[in-house]
């Protein structure tokens, strides 16, 4: 999969990326990240790439056409008009769902704001998706943009070294994870649940769709509304 991350902070968002499980994914070529700098694409000799807005307001806008032609350059580049999303507070919540969908592209153009956000002109015409990271408002739309590469990256076959690790994970389902233990068996007086210990998979399994459905009751119950529940979950959920 390649990411083309459009944005004036290139060196932010490549050593954020550059770094760990992703790193590694672009070194053995499962991944190709670029970062195109959008003041490469500024037409005056200052290199300005913002101006006041129309109306009056407080704080300047990226402008449409060094935008428009970094876009341009991906789109010629890749030979096809790719999805883009311009990261922004006013998107879609970004969800794990979403993350499956974006996952499934070969090329993704991710536009990063800055300033007060981008000339609207220029959205209407190469924007597809409009995406959050959640209800609050950033600088810019580089944190955002690692965000989505970052989980988006982790569902790419290969990415992570047991593939099995991304499939049985918080949000599958609409359940959160159980909780999971390590060595020792015991730590400051607490001994790990005697069940993970048996080697008894169909009753570890058992255990752990169990701890799932409580944690999700505890922790985010909007989610339960979404899951399909056994007979035995609901009534586990409702004397809770
Ligand atoms: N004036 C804009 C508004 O009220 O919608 C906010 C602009 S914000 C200061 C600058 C840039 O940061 C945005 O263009 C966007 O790319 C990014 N950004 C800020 N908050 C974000 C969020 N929650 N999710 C995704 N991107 C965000």
């Amino acid at each position: 999969m390649n990411f083309h991350i459009l944005t004036l902070f290139p060196e932010m968002v490549m050593n954020g990326l550059l770094t760990s499980i992703t790193g590694r994914a672009v070194t053995k070529g499962l991944l190709s990240i670029e970062a195109i700098n959008i003041r490469d694409y500024a037409y005056n000799k200052h290199h300005s790439v913002d101006d006041y807005p129309y109306g009056g307001g407080a704080g300047m806008l990226m402008q449409a056409e060094p935008v428009y032609q970094a876009y341009e350059s991906v789109k010629k580049k890749i030979n096809k008009k790719p999805r883009v999303v311009y990261l922004s507070p006013q998107g879609a919540t970004f969800t794990q769902h979403m993350a499956e969908e974006f996952a499934k592209e070969e090329d993704l153009v991710l536009l990063c704001g800055h300033y007060e956000g981008i000339d609207e002109r220029v959205l209407e015409e190469i924007v597809t998706d409009y995406v959050s990271i959640g209800d609050y408002v950033l600088t810019g739309g580089e944190l955002p943009a690692m965000v989505m590469v970052d989980t988006i990256s982790r569902l790419v076959p290969g990415v992570l070294h047991n593939d099995v690790s991304a499939e049985f994970e918080s949000f599958q389902e609409n359940l959160l994870e159980y909780p999971q233990y390590s060595r020792p068996e015991v730590w400051h007086e607490k001994k790990v649940p005697e069940v993970l210990l048996s080697g008894h998979h169909a009753k570890i399994e058992k255990w752990r769709r169990e701890q799932s459905v409580i944690r999700t009751k505890q922790r985010r119950p909007d989610l339960l509304q979404k899951c399909n529940l056994t007979e035995e979950e609901k009534k586990l959920v409702d004397k809770m």
